[in-house]
């Protein structure tokens, strides 16, 4: 199995290592260097230990290695964001192929790989080993079937054209109706359309379509015209959410920062009074941004957390914060640089979530019952954004575009959601989409049937290639 090396895509794949091994299967999970450097300094673990020690000992069969991405350990991905994701698609299936081409001479038995569906290398390297070729997709299958189709969008003029159009697209395979304002950011992009990402994302969505089997950190239920559509082209499964077996538990590491404790501060906080406010592991805001949600946080009165990582406006910047910020907050506020978000956010005390979006923080909400005010920056965020606004209805926008985001909006916000009676039918409308996501995980759910039927058509896939 290799994840993508970003917080978000390194979370899902660990937990379906856990999942399959869990279900017999022998893992070899592959970390890039860097990833695996940063979880043990965050854990302060030696290097030499690696983040399944724990998981093996409880009996599953998950092995370890780590293969280099092309940079230094110590090289800034985050600061040079372009420059990285060359080296990813460039350099880093060279290293990819020595290591699986090892990985396979030592062990004949290895007979199928997992990879991030981002990567644009999957079949190549599948096909050279004679392996049964998965995509793993950790982000919704909305998403998914849009980057699928970019030739659809191509060629009606959504993308790629000089004034892309700007009404509703209706012709996408599984997909009513959706804005061009609710494409994935790509998308949105009418200058620069042959970035490193776009090149990337055209790439890996041609090398997709020779996947033997596409699996999707979604549920069947979210998603029902896109997910059948899907299934027609290829075999497609829903076998979402992975979450670790404890949920907030995990017999495994993966978290790139080390994590503040906010249980003492929040078992003080009254329940459903605290505001979790994070933007995820991947995105960057302005300093404006940042002053305007400190501000309206201010100004609201709520209680809150608020997880700034230390990079989050650029990695040479320090004081993020409003001079004097916190003095100001006293005691209604925890600033923290990163924390267990699941944690956080199963504890009563919290009873909203001011999200950028992300898919993974989106099915935690849900899995916690916590109603979501959205601020999406980039990527599948704006997407992610309609399921949870205009589809499943459990959330609400922080504004309607981000160049008129104002601490006064943030406060009228902040303030409907937390504030009682006007958020009620938000509330009870979670409570119902939770409801689906149990169900979905349940013995009899969606998820489970559609990852037993993946597991048997897998091995009857691998019984056909030991036959020939
Ligand atoms: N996360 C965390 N601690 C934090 C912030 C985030 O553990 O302080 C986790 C969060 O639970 C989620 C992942 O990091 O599983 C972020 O993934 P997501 O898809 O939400 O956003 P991304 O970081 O990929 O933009």
């Amino acid at each position: 199995m290799l994840p993508y090396p970003l917080q978000g895509h390194v979370i899902p794949f660990t937990n379906l290592a856990i999942k399959l091994a869990s279900n017999g299967f022998t893992i070899t999970f592959i970390n890039t260097e860097s990833i695996h450097h940063q979880i043990s300094k965050a854990k302060g673990r030696p290097v030499g230990q690696d983040v399944f020690s724990e998981a093996r000992k409880s009996g599953l069969d998950i092995r370890y290695a780590t293969v280099s991405d092309g940079f230094p350990v110590g090289f800034d991905r985050s600061g040079n964001h372009d420059q990285f994701f060359e080296g990813i698609l460039h350099v880093f299936s060279a290293h990819v192929d020595e290591i699986v081409g090892n990985l396979v001479r030592e062990d004949p038995t290895i007979n199928s790989i997992i990879v991030d569906t981002f990567y644009v290398w999957g079949s190549v390297i599948a096909d050279k080993y004679e392996l049964v070729n998965i995509s793993f997709f950790t982000e919704p299958a909305l998403v998914f079937t849009l980057y699928y189709h970019v030739e659809l969008l191509r060629k009606n003029g959504h993308f790629a054209s000089r004034e892309n159009r700007a009404d509703a697209i209706d012709y996408i395979p599984g997909v009513k109706s959706i804005m061009p304002s609710d494409l994935m950011s790509y998308f949105q992009d009418k200058d620069d359309i042959s970035t490193i990402v776009h090149q990337i994302i055209h790439k890996a969505f041609e090398d997709v379509k020779k996947a033997d089997f596409i699996i999707c950190n979604t549920i069947q239920e979210f998603e029902e015209e896109t997910v059948s559509s899907l299934h027609q082209k290829q075999p497609f499964y829903s076998i979402g959410p992975i979450f670790a077996p404890g949920f907030t538990k995990s017999c495994a590491f993966t978290s790139l920062w080390s994590e503040s404790d906010c249980n003492q501060w929040l078992n003080a906080k009254p329940n459903g009074s605290v505001l979790y406010v994070s933007f995820g592991s991947y995105a960057h805001t302005t300093k404006h941004e940042i002053d305007e949600v400190a501000n309206g946080l201010l100004l609201s009165g709520v209680n809150f957390i608020w997880v700034l990582r230390p990079d989050i406006v650029s990695s040479d910047e320090t004081d993020i914060l409003p001079i004097g910020y916190e003095d100001r907050v006293k005691d209604r506020g925890l600033v923290v640089p990163w924390c267990c978000q699941v944690e956080v956010i199963s504890h009563p005390a919290v009873g909203g979530f001011l999200t950028h979006c992300g898919w993974n923080s989106i099915l935690e909400s849900i899995r916690c019952g916590v109603p979501l005010i959205c601020y999406p920056l980039l990527t599948d965020q704006f997407t992610n954004r309609k399921l949870v606004v205009d589809d499943l209805k459990i959330g609400i926008n922080l504004c309607d575009k981000k160049s008129i985001l104002s601490r006064n909006g943030v406060l009228e916000k902040i303030n409907y959601l937390m504030g009682g009676k006007k958020s009620e039918e938000i509330k009870e409308q979670v409570k119902k989409v939770r409801e689906i996501l149990d169900d979905a995980m349940a013995t009899d759910g969606s998820s489970v049937a559609n990852f037993n039927r993946f597991v048997k058509d897998l091995e009857t896939k691998i019984a056909e290639i030991k036959k020939d």
